[in-house]
């Protein structure tokens, strides 16, 4: 079992804020001495009498030396995030004063917290399961209005409550008919097999919509992955330089110097796009090119959006429909843009307007409807599905979990359908119900824990 027993003796301390230079920094401290630890050095007030909720100013002390001029908030348990004796002192913030603050904790008794060690207390307290502790990690990474509004959500229970609950009706019934194994001589049915198949059918369902919300979770949370496809000098890097608005790729006046890929995040109305930059869409005797044009390909079929990028300038009709061609073999979903459109070429323009009137006319270079480009972006992903209010699942562990529970489910309905004996379907529901249990945390061993809250930084 863990190392760690709830509720803990030990008393931890952490910088809760960032590192650095800061207008204040937060060092918590959580554990039974927290208050009386912190109350030996703190000059002002005796800590000890306070009630909690209360925030103190006085001085922290080391002998004769004042360290800083501090403010104390003291949170005793239950009622803090760890659910035991809290107290966070906020000094000025010099990392020199964090040092010191931190190091005369530790030489108070305190112990150094481990990444996530708040978190993983506040879990092993009961304060919140598994998968709403994993949440507040999202929480602290989300860096988008969606993957903000998923992570918020699953912190707030999520699927937990409703996992939760079909689990509790699955637990009954894995008993009773567990018990029927006590009566096998006279052929007593204490579960009813019709409201067991119901059920798990139910619990399919739940199971199935979760499994399936993945893979807008997984954009959710990692952003959509986006391709700009084009031949060397196309703008591809010009492009992704204005979305970024920062000279983040090399831009280069020689064709093909665009060899490696260079990923980019960009926000476009509240949803993440991870921009890959590639080096070139043809085939071409140049090796190394070549190369990065293979693997261009592989990129572009795990995109869920391609933006192929030709130079007004430099393309002909004929290029742009076997580039077209092409791209409509390879399924995923793309969006015509035609650069450097400062440059002219009337005729193209009208042909392209004849012959594909979707094309978005852009100039990277001069930072051109870039705007109009980002709404057909929009577009073509589909927002609204990032807008519904259903929970989504962003977390492959929990995805994982899901899909085991799913294939042990399925075994129950065959158990059924078969009508094999107690003892098998019994195992099989045992077998779900433990998939079930590792999502919330009602089933966890150490290495499961030591994973999930190492992920953490420390001070979490
Ligand atoms: P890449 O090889 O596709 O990444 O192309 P680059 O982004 O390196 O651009 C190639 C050249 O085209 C550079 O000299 C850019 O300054 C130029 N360029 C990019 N966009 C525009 C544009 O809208 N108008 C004009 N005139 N030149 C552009």
């Amino acid at each position: 079992m863990s190392q760690v027993i709830s509720p803990h003796e030990d008393t931890i301390v952490a910088l809760a804020t960032p590192q650095g230079v800061g207008a204040i920094a937060v060092i918590r401290l959580s554990g039974p001495q927290s208050i009386q630890l912190v109350n030996n050095v703190f000059y002002g007030k005796d800590l000890e009498k306070q009630a909690g909720h209360t925030i103190h100013f006085g001085s922290l002390r080391e002998g004769e030396k004042v360290i800083d001029e501090v403010l104390v908030s003291l949170f005793l348990a239950p009622r803090s995030f760890t659910k035991e004796n809290v107290v966070e002192i906020s000094t000025h913030g010099s990392s020199y004063i964090v040092n010191q603050v931190i190091k005369l904790m530790i030489r108070q008794g305190a112990r150094p917290a481990k990444p996530g060690e708040f978190t993983q207390r506040a879990f092993l307290n009961g304060q919140f399961d598994l998968a709403q502790a994993e949440a507040v990690a999202d929480l602290i990474h989300s860096d988008s209005e969606a993957s903000h509004q998923a992570a918020m959500s699953q912190m707030r229970g999520g699927f937990s409550g409703e996992i939760t609950d079909l689990r509790a009706q699955l637990i009954h019934f894995a008993s009773m008919i567990e018990l029927e194994l006590d009566f096998t001589e006279e052929d007593v049915e204490f579960a009813s097999r019709e409201d067991l198949r119901n059920l798990v059918e139910k619990l399919l369902k739940v199971v199935e919509r979760l499994i399936d919300s993945f893979d807008l979770g997984n954009v959710i949370k990692n952003g959509v992955p986006t391709v700009i496809a084009g031949k060397p000098n196309a703008g591809k890097s010009t492009l992704l330089n204005a979305l970024l608005n920062e000279e983040k790729a090399i831009v280069s006046e020689i064709a093909g110097t665009t060899r490696d890929f260079i990923e980019d995040e960009i926000n476009i109305g509240g949803v993440i796009f991870r921009f890959i930059d590639t080096a070139g869409l043809r085939d071409t005797t140049d090796t190394i090119e070549a190369m990065g044009v293979s693997r261009t390909r592989e990129k572009m079929k795990s995109a869920s959006l391609i933006l192929y990028l030709f130079d007004l300038g430099d393309t002909d009709m004929i290029e742009i429909n076997r580039d077209i061609n092409l791209l409509e073999n390879l399924g995923v979903p793309f969006l015509k843009v035609a650069n450097k459109i400062d440059k002219g070429n009337k005729q193209l323009i009208n042909e392209l307007n004849r012959l594909h009137p979707d094309t978005i006319f852009i100039s990277a270079g001069k930072k051109k409807h870039l705007d109009l480009l980002k709404d057909k972006i929009l577009e073509l992903v589909n927002l609204d599905k990032f807008k519904t209010g259903n929970t989504v699942v962003t977390n492959i562990r929990h995805y994982d979990s899901l899909n085991r529970t799913r294939e042990s489910l399925l075994d129950v309905l065959t158990g059924l359908d078969q009508e094999v004996s107690n003892d098998f379907l019994a195992m099989d529901i045992r077998r779900s119900l433990h998939y079930l249990g590792e999502i919330t945390g009602e089933i966890t061993t150490d290495d499961l824990l030591a994973n999930i809250f190492s992920k953490f930084c420390i001070g979490k």
